[in-house]
């Protein structure tokens, strides 16, 4: 069983980011500039956006963290979001979700430039994603690609069972295994499929985005399967600093034994994410300065 180092793979591809940057710089170009607007407190939000502003630094992009209140109007966030679309010196930015209730997250996606919506949720990049033109992919479903292509994890006319559906994760992903040039043959499971286990156990390769510890048990995994483990959910644990640990929805323990490679949680999926997210953003950086959309 070989670990799916994603903290490894996300390091080296960071490093190839920084080096780009550096070239730019050294060109007499600007560095890429990313924004990120978040609304209100939202502990995961907040660490998850402090870990993106974080990555930035790392690799000599610009960052700008905008910082709204709870109470923001939905009309108030889509202004901020029209002047973050007018302004040549943002290369690309995101809107951190969950959104408080008031706001309707779908007209905040539909706000977002697609040229700028480096978090690939706009349905413009949806549809040309789906249709295998070139646009803003989603940084999760596209840092397992590239984890599985970087351990030459060979996908073409694979059976690949992808749990969960979500915009942002299932969907994407099981659109991209099925493009033409990746040639997986994909099996999308969601909370109504009947007989998971028997659709798990048909797999090459699983890819779990549910946010269920222990969903995936080893008596649903046949041997020598490849397990992406997406989930991440916070189970409390008074014995550790933070009160909690971290859990994907595999049963870690028992099933990695019966995996050719497997993602740890944490250090699997996760770091691959945001060092998507960066890639993004170079992107477009690129696109909007070399006018290429
Ligand atoms: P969602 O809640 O949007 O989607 C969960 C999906 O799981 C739904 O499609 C749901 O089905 C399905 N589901 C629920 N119960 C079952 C079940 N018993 N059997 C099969 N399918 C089931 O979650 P996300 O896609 O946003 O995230 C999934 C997990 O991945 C979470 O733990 C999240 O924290 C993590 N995550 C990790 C990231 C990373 O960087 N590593 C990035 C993004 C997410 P239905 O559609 O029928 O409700």
């Amino acid at each position: 069983m070989t670990l799916l180092d994603g903290k490894y793979v996300s390091n080296q591809i960071r490093d190839e980011i920084k080096s780009c940057v550096s070239s730019l710089l050294s060109a007499g170009g600007k560095a890429p500039h990313l924004a990120v607007i978040i609304v209100g407190h939202d502990p995961a939000s907040e660490t998850y956006v402090a870990n993106k502003l974080k990555a930035c630094e790392q690799v000599g992009f610009r960052a700008t963290k905008i910082a709204l209140p709870e109470t923001i109007t939905e009309q108030q966030l889509l202004s901020y979001i029209d002047s973050l679309n007018h302004d040549d010196d943002i290369d690309g930015f995101i809107v951190q979700l969950p959104l408080p209730g008031h706001i309707d997250e779908t007209k905040v996606i539909e706000a977002i430039d697609f040229r700028k919506d480096v978090d690939g949720f706009h349905p413009i990049n949806v549809g040309r994603m789906t249709l295998g033109f070139s646009s803003f992919v989603p940084a999760t479903p596209s840092g397992i690609v590239e984890l599985l292509r970087r351990y030459g994890i060979v996908v073409a006319g694979k059976h690949c069972v992808v749990v969960g559906r979500s915009n942002i994760v299932g969907k994407p992903v099981a659109t991209l295994l099925m493009q033409k040039g990746m040639d997986a043959t994909v099996t999308i499971c969601h909370s109504q499929t009947r007989d998971l286990k028997a659709l798990c156990l048909a797999a090459d390769i699983i890819i779990t985005a549910v946010g269920q510890p222990g969903l995936l048990t080893a008596d649903m995994v046949k041997d020598g399967a490849v397990v992406i483990d997406v989930g991440i959910t916070r189970v409390d644990d008074p014995l550790s600093p933070k009160g909690y640990h971290l859990r994907g929805d595999a049963d870690f323990d028992a099933v990695a034994p019966k995996c050719s490679f497997i993602t740890p949680v944490p250090g699997g999926v996760g770091p691959m994410t945001i060092t998507m997210l960066l890639k993004n953003t170079l992107q477009a950086y690129h696109n909007l300065h070399n006018n290429n959309q």
